[in-house]
């Protein structure tokens, strides 16, 4: 099994190849498949199964498969619970989009907001944010999440042990009702199948 028998775009396979990938990780040959083809997917994988990778290379490939405006609306949202998490999947998506026109941008608190707004008003196709910053500048109306094809729920336990299903509910509210939905976890409480239910609709079920 390699990458290019996935379906991925050339400029993806390029970058999957600087990066030095030889072949997908088991959670990789499972979901980007299911990604590419538009399911829903509620994959449990813990760090380090390449699963960053599994969800953000499909994506990208979608949001580059049509056509591109100067001034992008945000068409795909990750959202992790730590700005740690944040930046190292930005650092991700930015690797794996070099090749690509796609835009991508990553918010998160306890740092001046100043420099991320500036970089949303240029227009980023790939947002990665945590809730609490990303819903304070979308009551200042520097976001839009009203053009979201797809969104990503990354470490989703943690997000709830932190306490941000209100958040995360309320960001819901904000999105298209038809759109793509991934959620990560490394762990199934019946907490997480509670989420999961109510935002995933017919997914594909994935396992590392
Ligand atoms: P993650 O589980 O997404 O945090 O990824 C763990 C590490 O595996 C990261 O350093 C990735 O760069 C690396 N990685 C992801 N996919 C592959 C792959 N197919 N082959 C080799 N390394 C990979």
């Amino acid at each position: 099994m390699t990458f290019k028998m996935l379906g991925l775009s050339d400029a993806l396979l390029k970058a999957v190849s600087k990066q030095g990938y030889e072949t997908p990780s088991p959670i990789q040959k499972k979901a980007i498949p299911a990604v590419l083809e538009g399911h829903d997917v509620l994959a449990s994988a813990q760090t380090g199964t390449g699963k960053t990778a599994g969800f953000t290379l499909p994506l990208l490939h979608i949001l580059s498969q049509s056509e591109r405006s100067k001034q992008p609306p945000i068409r795909a949202l990750i959202l992790t619970p730590t700005r740690e998490l944040a930046a190292q999947v930005h650092d991700n998506v930015k690797q794996y989009s070099q090749f690509t026109q796609l835009k991508s941008a990553v918010i998160f608190g306890g740092v001046n907001q100043k420099p991320q707004v500036a970089v949303l008003n240029r227009g980023v196709d790939v947002l990665v944010a945590t809730p609490g910053r990303l819903l304070d500048l979308h009551s200042q109306g520097v976001v839009s999440l009203k053009q979201i094809e797809i969104l990503v729920l990354d470490e989703a336990d943690r997000m709830l042990d932190m306490g941000f299903l209100r958040d995360i509910e309320r960001l819901m509210n904000l999105m298209p009702v038809k759109r793509q939905n991934l959620l990560f976890s490394a762990t199934f409480s019946k907490e997480i199948k509670k989420l999961a239910n109510g935002i995933l609709r017919k997914p594909v079920v994935v396992e590392a």
